[in-house]
């Protein structure tokens, strides 16, 4: 039989237990070890059939338990003083509150996916778990962030193999009801929804649920809702599913709608409206087109032009972009575009504006698409990439939005991604930062005590935490069989998988190609000498989810699992389906080294090595993301990389070649070599330790934490975030928008006439004088340049003089720049500009002019991306 309506019913919690209902509503119970303690104590059984999920687990408890919990007077007192403890915790004031009105009193960020716990599975990878990590770690800051997305009934998919290790996909639907959300309503009681038109007069309304992420709400925007028609209704039914307009249509409602969403919120709750918008990757880039919509209203009482509401907008809208792959970026058909727009999106914005900010009008772009990173950075006059090398790579991808410019003047900064600690370090290593470093709370580790911790205890707590995954391993592999097909018997060699004292490698991520999950596999024979060397065997547990229409992730997945299939190697390789955060947090504190070998640099930050050396593993990886900048040469190993000459093929054979000879000659014996502390050399044989601990590589262990540690927190970035990109564009947006937005609107007016004119921009003549027949350094050089400036006046440009040493192409390197003077108008629109420099070095010596656009608002000098040289 099929029930005809459902619905659930909540516990109802006796009074002096109530403030359970609260800590089991707020998600700050994930990373609070105390208030997760407690549910666990509770009822240990309960909590773990609940899947370590709080409300699903004071479901299950019944009347006559509640009871007796409610008498229980010292569980009383303890709910109690955790509760009084999450009061502090979402109103007392912290380091954001110390910085004062400078910084802006709301933040909103948008980000098609989170990744915050287990028992919300609303992510697939990298890009959700940073998004979780971001909200949490604004929350112990008390940064006042606003998190916006989409609520997918079935989240990403759930992966399990079939019996030839073919990747299956499955997609169990969530009931909101039964997730840690409630749902926003009007002061009436019904819901509040925003709604969207769509072509052909249908519409897409959606309700908004509200996470509580510690002190920082999450709206989930959720189109499954009755009076929508069932296409509109299946709009969120899977993260990043269907394609073409079902996915567009999920961009717009994260974009327009989540704007909506944030200003019923403002309405309902009296949140300050946000001063800042945080653009987390393209695919919630419309946010910019409907807040351009908000200003440009005819209905306001002074509706803003174009031009003026993009530059009111621009100023407090920061974009990150998180990949270096142009197939990761979402690109719709130009046409597609148009279709919606027309429906009345946004009625007063003119549609060929906003086509316009998404075309691809540079070199190798296609004129037929319409491009969401290119619509990002153009609505954002702040963006940063997500490491060092990723700013420089993203610089290099996107330097055709700013032709004539260097590439590394392309204005995009970076902000390396970090983790949130308390989320991703292993309860043990929480208690041992408290006993050991005298951490009031792994929330402010005092990462550099570990040296003072002796080896023998870091060692046993390493294998402790290694043995959990050997357990866990086990567990998995043993049900991962059972659905392959296997019967029990045939499955007593699971509970001998793996070995707690052998030096266990961990690789787990999404697996698109340039991740190379099977470059382990380049040459077999020698993959399997190390699994099962005599001396220094490794271990390897791996994990990951190929894009269901990824055809190739799915083969190299299952050329993976054949491997670890053989009797020969199977206990010591294995790969466990369904990756995510539950999986995660046994895998990352269990191993001992994090392998990671992706293409070079196609790995925008990568986040999974810096989980592990939280919890004293070591990296060894290729000098990509992150570990091309913290990577020092004590905290873990490069994988060496081939140059750009090498095919793809003579690639791979190289970096496999690489890969081995580290762990057969590096790893495997430092992680063996029981060497005294004392002297120990890398040099010469040494007599074996006493105390059976390898002492050197437990100084890399702590060297690791105690320099990655305060690295790689997420507290770090988001700090890097407010002062880099929050609070200047507090202050670009509160003095663009002062005084009715003057300044927008003669910002607007300023930059429609700099680019009216710059056609008519021309360096028409350039003199030096002052230098002799031998030139020598410290030799004065006057530069003259006669310039034509239209209808421009001379303080609407910077002409600068740019020098250096000519290279043989007549490039210059090390390029010094000073600005040129007015000196002399010559009339119709010619100006005369001098300026000296000296000469500062021998050898050869060049240099240019140029004429560039400049005002007070300008962020750099590339952002108009407007430029004459010389
Ligand atoms: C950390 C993490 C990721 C992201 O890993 P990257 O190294 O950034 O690709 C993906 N999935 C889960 C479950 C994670 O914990």
């Amino acid at each position: 039989m099929k029930a005809i309506r459902r619905f659930t019913v909540r516990t109802v919690l006796p009074e002096s237990i109530a403030p359970l209902g609260k800590l089991a509503g707020n998600l700050r119970w994930s990373w609070h070890l105390p208030t997760s303690r407690l549910f666990e104590d509770i009822d240990p059984a309960a909590w773990a059939d609940s899947g370590h999920d709080p409300v699903a687990f004071l479901g299950s408890v019944t009347r006559e338990k509640l009871q007796q919990l409610a008498a229980d007077e010292a569980l009383v007192q303890r709910i109690g003083e955790l509760d009084a403890d999450l009061d502090e915790y979402l109103t007392g004031p912290r380091w954001y509150q110390g910085l004062g009105d400078e910084a802006p009193r709301s933040i909103a960020y948008f980000s098609p996916e989170y990744g915050i716990s287990a028992v919300l599975p609303q992510y697939s990878g990298g890009l959700g778990i940073l998004a979780g990590d971001h909200l949490k770690s604004a929350s112990d800051l008390g940064v006042p962030l606003i998190g916006v997305g989409l609520l997918y009934q079935a989240g990403y998919f759930k992966q399990s193999l079939s019996r030839d290790a073919w990747q299956q996909e499955t997609y169990p639907v969530l009931d909101p009801d039964n997730l840690p959300l409630t749902l926003l309503r009007e002061a009436d009681g019904s819901a509040a929804k925003v709604v969207l038109p769509l072509p052909n007069g249908r519409q897409l309304a959606a309700h908004i649920w509200r996470a509580d992420v510690g002190r920082v709400p999450l709206l989930l925007l959720d189109s499954n809702v009755a009076e929508n028609d069932e296409a509109a209704r299946n709009v969120t039914d899977r993260l990043y599913g269907g394609g073409g307009d079902q996915r567009l249509q999920q961009e717009l409602l994260l974009g327009m709608g989540g704007v909506k969403a944030l200003r019923i919120f403002e309405r309902l709750t009296g949140t300050p409206a946000p001063e800042v918008f945080h653009t987390n990757e393209g695919h919630a880039g419309f946010l910019g087109i409907e807040r351009i919509r908000e200003l440009m209203d005819p209905a306001n009482e002074s509706p803003m032009s174009w031009e003026e509401a993009l530059t009111a907008g621009r100023a407090s809208t920061v974009f990150t972009t998180h990949t270096p792959v142009p197939a990761g970026i979402d690109r719709f058909e130009r046409t597609q575009i148009e279709h919606f727009f027309h429906a009345g999106l946004a009625p007063c914005v003119p549609t060929d504006r906003v086509l316009a900010l998404g075309a691809e009008n540079y070199a190798d772009g296609d004129p037929t698409k319409f491009n969401m990173a290119v619509m990002g950075l153009r609505l954002a006059q702040r963006a940063n990439g997500v490491a060092k090398l990723h700013g420089e790579v993203s610089r290099g991808m996107f330097s055709g939005l700013w032709p004539g410019f260097d590439t590394q003047e392309v204005p995009i900064t970076s902000v390396t991604n970090g983790v949130h600690v308390p989320s991703w370090v292993d309860p043990q290593i929480a208690d041992f930062a408290r006993s050991s470093f005298g951490a009031e709370s792994i929330l402010d580790p005092q990462w550099s005590k570990v040296y003072d911790v002796p080896d023998t205890d870091i060692w046993a707590l390493r294998r402790s935490m290694r043995s959990n995954l050997v357990d866990d391993v086990r567990g998995r592999l043993r049900s991962s069989w059972k659905k392959r097909g296997a019967s029990g018997k045939e499955l007593a060699w699971t509970d001998s998988v793996l070995d707690p004292d052998v030096l266990t490698i961990g690789f787990a991520r999404r697996v698109p190609t340039y991740k190379r999950l099977t470059l382990m596999l380049r040459e077999p024979a020698r993959l399997k000498a190390l699994l099962l060397h005599p001396e220094h065997p490794i271990q390897l547990v791996i994990a990951g989810k190929s894009h269901p229409a990824d055809e190739q992730g799915k083969r190299m997945i299952q050329d993976l699992v054949r491997f670890t299939d053989d009797p020969e190697v199977r206990h010591r390789i294995v790969f466990l389906p369904n990756y995510d955060i539950a999986m995660a947090r046994t895998l990352f504190p269990g191993c001992d080294v994090w392998l990671n070998n992706p293409l070079r640099p196609l790995e925008a930050c990568g986040t999974s090595g810096m989980k592990s050396a939280l919890n004293g593993g070591l990296n060894l990886s290729v000098l990509d993301g992150w570990w091309d900048e913290m990577y020092d040469g004590d905290n873990g190993w490069a994988i060496p990389t081939a140059d750009d000459s090498a095919t793809a093929e003579e690639r791979d054979d190289i970096e496999a070649a690489a890969l081995y000879d580290l762990l057969e000659t590096q790893v495997g014996p430092r992680f063996y070599s029981k060497v005294p502390a004392q002297g120990a050399g890398a040099a010469g044989p040494s007599e074996p330790s006493h105390d059976g601990v390898p002492h050197q590589w437990i100084a890399m262990i702590k060297h690791t934490m105690a320099t990655l540690g305060p690295a790689v927190s997420a507290e770090r970035m988001l700090q890097d975030y407010v002062e880099k990109l929050y609070r200047p564009a507090c202050h670009a947006g509160r003095e663009i928008t002062a005084n009715q937005f003057a300044l927008a609107k003669r910002t607007a007016a300023w930059r429609s006439r700099v680019h009216g004119n710059w056609p008519a921009v021309q360096v028409e003549h350039v003199d030096s004088t002052g230098v002799s027949e031998d030139p020598q350094i410290g030799d004065a050089l006057t530069v003259s340049a006669y310039v034509a400036l239209g209808g421009l006046d001379p303080e609407d440009v910077t002409v600068e003089v740019a020098y250096g040493r000519a290279l043989d192409n007549d490039e210059l390197s090390g390029v010094s720049v000073d600005e040129l003077q007015v000196t002399e108008n010559l009339g119709s629109g010619r100006h005369h500009f001098t300026g000296v420099i000296t000469i500062d070095h021998t050898g050869s010596f060049g240099y240019t002019v140029r004429v560039l656009p400049q005002h007070h608002t300008l962020v750099s000098k590339a952002e108009m991306g407007l430029v004459v040289n010389a």
